[in-house]
């Protein structure tokens, strides 16, 4: 509904005040001056008939002399008077019926005026009665009717009423315009108080407020100030807040994103905007399924807006990565009722995958180990059947147990070789020293020397002999060992296998590249990503022909990890492979 302003409603009602003041005293004034009128008229006739009747008295009652003179009377003034009989016994038929009450009043003695309106002439008559008799008596002779019509007065009284009414109109202007001017004052500071509260509703806190001269306005314009005061201090607590919880939220592993009732996004920190692909700075205010569009997801959010619990879910994200996110939803509720949720997302596919890892081990470990034990105890219990009495079977046998026993001996070792060299990358704390890399590589090929030689296998080794760097040399020589045995067992006879070691330029990063070379039967391609896991072999029965554990790859990972660097392979079958450990400057 639209407004009045205040100055139009105060300028309003004085103007009702003011016209009725001045009706009022136009009425009352009006009132007056006809009165007036008529008080003078009645006087006039009064002086007129008295006048006419002093003649009729000293005339002894001449008609016709009263009726000259009554001529005369009505050419000057324009009164008409008349001259009727009194005395108790003049017939009441000579008395103008309109003017009887005047006449029989006159006949008693008295003089006697009214008014009345005549309808023919359509007029108002005064008239004025009075006794002909040289002293008060109660039956004169006769009387003087004297009587005569307003029209003239009422002109005057006319004009008179005009007069006022302009002066009253011209007053009623000054006045009106008075009235706006106080009106104008009165409500200005309100205005201005008004705007300036509206200036503070739309943000614009530092308007300055108008203190007002009325007493009204003056507290207004304190409780405006404290208004203010309240609105900067709550702006800056909800600022700094703000800020700190953006801090919180950015800062956290865990992904964060509330939605509202209709499962607009609300908040959504950097963690979970990368987790979903999305810019977390254009999602606010989106719809969740128009900014990720993944089913699960808009459904586990609606289960989190809508239950009482909280709830937990696992979504699986495809992608160049399959990822697993673990979802844990609570839903809100605040104070006005509308709903919402806030997910936490947490990535936990390398959780999973190391879970997996953990338990693949398990079971590797257990199935490893399982082989060598039931042949060893196969073998001792058909010696203990009988087969020790014959001692070519029992060589034989006791031969096949001492393998196996080899065998799990080589498996514990290289488990154990393998959990010491992980809790030293763990803690940190390898020890390091600057040694040459040339006497590292000479004592891995002195130690893969014999077997090389066994299999007819040309050993090369090509390592500048300044190239110094702080290493852990047992375990570098044993990462070494490890892959040139795999180079010469997985080589047929009369192959080569190089070993080269060269540094790249200072100008680069100065990372020193260790190289083992063979011409073997080479790796298919999709074994590659999985080659340096835990018991992975290509070629489970040839592994254990050659004494493998499969835990000699994994064995250079994690002395490789230790010293900071990285091993990689590449390999292409029938042509052969190389395994290239990079050591950084350090
Ligand atoms: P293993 O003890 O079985 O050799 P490793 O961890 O040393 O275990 O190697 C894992 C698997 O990788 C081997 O079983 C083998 O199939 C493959 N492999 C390793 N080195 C080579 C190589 N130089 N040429 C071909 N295959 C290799």
């Amino acid at each position: 509904m639209p407004r009045t302003r205040l100055v139009w409603q105060l300028f309003a009602g004085f103007c009702v005040v003011l016209s009725l003041a001045l009706a009022a005293a136009w009425w009352v004034a009006s009132v007056h001056l006809a009165g007036l009128a008529d008080d003078a008229e009645f006087a006039l006739l009064a002086d007129a008939a008295r006048g006419l009747a002093a003649g009729v008295r000293d005339g002894s009652s001449d008609p016709d002399r009263f009726a000259i003179r009554s001529r005369e009377l009505r050419e000057a003034t324009g009164l008409e008077a008349r001259l009727l009989p009194g005395g108790p016994d003049a017939p009441a038929t000579v008395a103008a019926a309109d003017d009887g009450p005047l006449v029989t009043e006159a006949r008693a003695g008295r003089i006697a005026r009214g008014s009345r309106y005549d309808s023919t002439t359509g007029r108002r008559l005064l008239t004025v009665a009075v006794p002909v008799a040289t002293t008060p008596a109660v039956s004169p002779p006769a009387i003087v009717v004297a009587s005569t019509d307003t029209a003239a007065s009422d002109e005057r009284l006319a004009a008179w009423q005009r007069r006022l009414l302009g002066a009253g109109l011209v007053v009623a202007a000054g006045a009106a315009a008075g009235g706006y001017a106080v009106a104008r004052r009165m409500s200005r500071p309100v205005e201005a108080l008004a705007g300036v509260a509206t200036r503070m509703a739309e943000g614009d806190v530092g308007v300055p407020i108008p203190t007002g001269e009325l007493a009204e306005t003056a507290s207004l314009s304190t409780a405006l100030t404290a208004v203010r005061e309240q609105l900067v201090e709550r702006g800056l607590t909800i600022g700094r807040q703000g800020t700190q919880q953006e801090a919180v939220l950015g800062s956290m592993i865990e992904g964060v994103l509330a939605v509202d009732a209709r499962q607009r996004i609300v908040g959504i920190n950097r963690a979970a905007g990368e987790l979903l692909g999305v810019e977390a700075g254009q999602a606010v205010g989106r719809p969740l399924q128009e900014v990720v569009r993944n089913p699960d997801l808009r459904r586990f959010a609606l289960k989190a807006i809508d239950c009482r619990e909280p709830v937990e879910d696992d979504l699986m994200l495809r992608g160049v990565r399959d990822r697993t996110i673990r979802l844990r939803g609570t839903a809100l509720r605040d104070v006005s009722g509308e709903g919402g949720a806030v997910i936490v997302l947490n990535d936990v596919t390398d959780v999973q995958r190391l879970e997996n890892v953990r338990r693949d081990f398990v079971a590797n470990v257990s199935h490893e180990l399982k082989t060598p034990i039931a042949s060893i105890k196969g073998f001792v219990e058909t010696l203990l059947d009988g087969a020790v009495e014959d001692p070519a079977d029992a060589r034989r046998f006791l031969g096949i147990v001492a393998r196996q026993a080899d065998r799990l001996a080589a498996i514990i070792e290289d488990l154990l070789a393998l959990s010491r060299i992980e809790q030293r990358e763990g803690a940190g704390n390898l020890p390091m020293e600057e040694v040459p890399l040339a006497g590292v590589i000479a004592a891995a090929v002195a130690d893969c020397g014999p077997r090389a030689t066994e299999r007819s296998i040309r050993l090369e080794a090509d390592c500048p002999a300044d190239l110094v760097r702080a290493v852990n040399a047992p375990l570098l020589e044993q990462a070494v060992i490890n892959l040139v045995d795999n180079a010469i067992n997985y080589s047929e006879a009369r192959r080569s296998v190089w070993i080269t070691v060269a540094a790249e330029p200072a100008a680069t990063d100065g990372a020193v590249l260790i190289r083992i070379r063979d011409e073997g039967c080479g790796i298919e391609a999709e074994h590659l990503p999985r080659l340096f896991e835990r018991f992975y072999r290509v070629d489970k029965a040839r592994s254990r022909n050659v004494g493998g554990t499969g835990l000699g790859l994994s064995i250079v990972k994690h002395i490789v990890q230790a010293h900071g660097g990285t091993v990689g392979v590449e390999s292409t079958p029938g042509v052969g492979t190389t395994f290239t450990i990079r050591l950084p400057r350090s």
